[in-house]
């Protein structure tokens, strides 16, 4: 974490709630997102726990979804996670210094020429289409490359993988033996649905197939699909949004704990009178005398102006000093006003610490505020906060589960060409 440089306390300052000590030291900053790295492990362990015998892996794509890929990756990897999914070849190459040893798929599938930075810091592509197959063929082939790639079977998701019929037609080429795929999965469409009937139409494609890919471990479960029961867990499960804290079960209670919490400083307190507005718009209006802490966190800090509050609609709320307190007027890009008549005299100053995520407020709620999913709000979480990481010093539990294969390494790399230009771009 970066820290102000000046934190010196005065003897005064000694006397000011510890809430204010850390704000003093983090004045350069005008939030602080703390990591909880044991609440994200404590989460896989659950997960891993739900989906046993089935392999628990980690997607830590888009950053570990704003949470800090590298961390999680190392905090998760020591806890006993063997295998980690990013979106691209450049995610793997930010986790790879962090988990040496794991497999690591990258789910964005193969494009030419890329051989090389797969082989590299050997990681596995996730390939999805016949085209790409060819292609991770000639490369192997070429180099004697052969750290394994999934193949992704498409069951109603239309994104990505292969169609089933496809993936018939390289049943052949499983059965003949060192083909050199290490997985084989799908993804499911609406598994925080419990009754969709697509889940249980994805089941049935995925199962067929996947059982014809004889002796490769399968996967089809992200976080909502591990609590659809074990026949969707098969031999590895996926989940990305439940380690973070995400509810996956949304028709019920969250079984997942916290991980992120989110702070800003107080920057000022202000007191208006009845019928003045506030923030850009003039949208809210005062209906009594009014007292107002003003923030330092923003939609540029991804509090979305969604949150916004108005003279016909409520906004999110903000805890300050232990009680929620509502947003007044639209979120601006580096600041937010909140109302906090309610409060006693002097419980809200400033520098104080307020409470945008955490202390009850859960990234579900968040999302519900900002018109969206909990994914997105964690994917959106700004880079001007100070970060603090806690935890994530566990070790790997005494009693492990049996390693699925997915899990094993590939043998050592061959010695390979240097990569040639960068994977183009798209344009
Ligand atoms: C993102 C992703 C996951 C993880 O999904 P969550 O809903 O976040 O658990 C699993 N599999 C694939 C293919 C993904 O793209």
């Amino acid at each position: 974490m970066t820290m102000a440089s000046d934190t010196k306390m005065t003897p005064q300052s000694g006397l000011l709630s510890a809430e204010a000590n850390q704000a003093a030291a983090l004045a350069a900053f005008g939030g602080v997102l703390t990591v909880d790295l044991d609440a994200i492990i404590a989460n896989w362990r659950k997960l891993e726990k739900t989906a046993v015998p089935a392999e628990c892996s980690a997607v830590i794509k888009a950053d570990a979804y704003g949470c800090g890929a590298a961390q999680v990756a190392r905090a998760l990897n020591k806890a006993g996670c063997k295998t980690f999914f990013v979106a691209t070849i450049e995610e793997a190459r930010n986790v790879r210094g962090a988990v040496p040893e794991a497999a690591l798929y990258v789910l964005g599938g193969y494009f030419q020429n890329t051989g090389e930075h797969y082989a590299k810091i050997n990681c596995r592509p996730v390939i999805g289409d016949l085209n790409e197959l060819a292609e991770w063929d000639v490369f192997c082939r070429r180099t004697g490359w052969s750290g394994g790639a999934a193949i992704h079977i498409d069951t109603g998701m239309n994104r990505l993988g292969l169609t089933l019929s496809e993936a018939q037609a390289i049943i052949p080429r499983i059965n003949a033996g060192d083909h050199g795929i290490t997985l084989v999965m799908s993804h499911l469409v609406s598994a925080e649905q419990l009754n969709s009937q697509i889940n249980a139409k994805q089941l049935a494609a995925f199962r067929g197939i996947a059982s014809e890919f004889s002796g490769v471990p399968a996967a089809l479960a992200n976080s909502s699909g591990i609590f659809l029961g074990a026949p969707f867990q098969f031999d590895l499960v996926r989940p990305g949004a439940a380690l973070y804290g995400v509810n996956p079960t949304p028709e019920a209670d969250n079984p997942m704990q916290p991980v992120v919490d989110l702070k800003a400083r107080i920057v000022q307190t202000r007191t208006i009178e009845r019928g003045e507005t506030v923030g850009y718009g003039g949208t809210w209006t005062a209906r009594r005398p009014t007292k107002l802490a003003i923030i330092a966190v923003g939609y540029a800090d991804g509090y979305f102006r969604a949150a916004s509050s108005n003279d016909g609609t409520r906004g999110a709320e903000v805890i300050v000093a232990g009680k929620r307190c509502p947003v007044a007027g639209r979120v601006s890009m580096d600041l937010i006003a909140i109302d906090i008549t309610d409060l006693p005299p002097n419980a809200a100053r400033r520098g104080h610490m307020v409470t945008l995520l955490g202390e009850g407020i859960t990234v579900d709620e968040l999302a519900h505020h900002f018109g969206t999913i909990g994914y997105e709000v964690l994917t959106s979480l700004g880079h001007r906060y100070a970060r603090v990481y806690k935890g994530g010093n566990a070790v790997e539990p005494l009693t492990k589960p049996e390693p699925a294969p997915a899990a094993e390494q590939p043998p050592a790399p061959p010695p390979i060409e240097q990569p040639t230009a960068p994977p183009p771009l798209p344009s």
